[in-house]
C-alpha cells in the first residue's frame, strides 16, 4: 500500500513537473526560429573603400551574396531574396552563382513553401529574387517603397532597378506586398524590424528570436547592408554607401544592444559569416 502511495505520489509529481515544463517550452518554440545564412554567389574582389568608409584605396574584399532562411513553426521566411535576372549576372559576373530558389531547394525547402520575405532594401541584389517564390508575402518599409517607386512600377529614384520596380508593382497588384510603417515594428511573433541604418531611404534590419547552439533562445540581428562587413561593426566604421553616416553608426550601436551577444549580429556581405558559423558548411551557415 505504502509503495503504491509513494509511486502514485511520484507519478503525480512527475506529471506536475512535466505540466509545469511544457507550456513555457512550447511557447519558446512557437516564436523562436532557426536562422541559416545561405550563400548563393561571390564577388571575389571588391574595393573595400566602397564598403567601409575611409578604407585604404588599395584594399579589396571578397563579397558574399546571401539570403537568410528563418524557419520556425509553420513559417518559412527569407530575409532578402537575392537576384536572378540575367542582366545582373552578366554585369557582375559572380562566382559560384546559384539561383537563390535553387539554393533553398538544395537545402530541402521548395520555393513555394516560402511564406514571407522581408526585404531589407530595394537594391537589386536583395529584391530581384522576390518573384522566385510564388506564394510569399513581401514585407518592405512603406517609406522605402514610396521613395523609390509606386503602384505603377515607376522608377522615382534610380537606386531601384526598373524591372524590380515593375515586379514590385505586380506583386502589389496581386495583394502580396505588406508595407511596414516605421521603426521597431514586430511583424511576426519573434521578428521585429528596425529602421535608421540609412543604407537606402528606409532600409531596415531585423531581430529574430532564435534557438542557439547551447540550447538557449537568444536574439540574432540580421543587419543586411546596414552593416556590410564585420569590420564596420567591430571597427566602428560606417558603411560607405549611406545617406546618413551618423544615423548608420547609431543603428550599428543599436544592433549591439539588441543582439543577445555581438557575435549574433550578421553583416550583409561578409564571407567570414561562413567561417564564424562553419556548420554545416559549403555556403550554409547555421547562425547559432
Ligand atoms: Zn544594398
Amino acid at each position: 500500500m505504502t509503495t503504491v502511495r509513494v509511486l502514485s505520489a511520484l507519478v503525480a509529481a512527475t506529471s506536475l513537473a512535466q505540466f509545469d515544463c511544457v507550456p513555457p517550452t512550447t511557447r519558446l518554440l512557437a516564436d523562436s526560429y532557426q536562422v541559416t545564412a545561405l550563400r548563393f554567389a561571390t564577388a571575389p574582389s571588391y574595393p573595400t573603400r566602397f564598403l567601409v568608409a575611409g578604407a585604404d584605396s588599395t584594399r579589396r574584399t571578397p563579397l558574399a551574396f546571401t539570403v537568410c532562411l528563418i524557419q520556425g513553426g509553420d513559417r518559412v521566411i527569407l530575409m532578402d531574396a537575392g537576384f536572378y535576372r540575367q542582366k545582373f549576372i552578366d554585369r557582375w559576373k559572380p562566382e559560384n552563382y546559384v539561383r537563390p530558389s535553387e539554393v533553398l531547394q538544395a537545402n530541402g525547402v521548395e520555393p513555394e513553401r516560402v511564406t514571407d520575405i522581408v526585404i531589407s532594401h530595394i537594391h537589386w541584389d536583395h529584391l530581384d529574387g522576390a518573384d522566385l517564390f510564388p506564394r510569399a508575402r513581401i514585407w518592405l518599409q512603406r517609406a522605402e517603397f514610396e521613395h523609390y517607386t509606386n503602384d505603377s512600377g515607376a522608377v522615382l529614384d534610380r537606386a531601384i532597378d526598373a524591372d524590380d520596380a515593375k515586379m514590385l508593382a505586380s506583386l502589389r497588384a496581386a495583394g502580396r506586398v505588406r508595407l511596414i510603417d516605421g521603426d521597431s515594428v514586430p511583424i511576426m511573433p519573434g521578428i521585429t524590424v528596425f529602421t535608421g541604418g540609412k543604407h537606402t531611404f528606409a532600409s531596415q534590419y531585423a531581430t529574430v528570436r532564435s534557438r542557439l547552439a547551447d540550447g538557449t533562445v537568444g536574439t540574432i540581428v540580421l543587419a543586411s547592408d546596414n552593416a556590410y562587413l564585420y569590420e564596420n561593426l567591430e571597427q566602428h566604421r560606417p558603411i560607405t554607401q549611406s545617406l546618413d553616416t551618423l544615423s548608420n553608426l547609431r543603428a550599428q550601436e543599436r544592433m549591439r544592444r539588441l543582439a543577445s551577444n555581438p557575435r549574433l549580429i550578421v553583416p550583409g556581405h561578409d564571407v567570414a559569416v561562413f567561417e564564424r558559423f562553419p556548420k554545416p558548411g559549403h555556403g550554409v551557415a547555421h547562425i547559432e
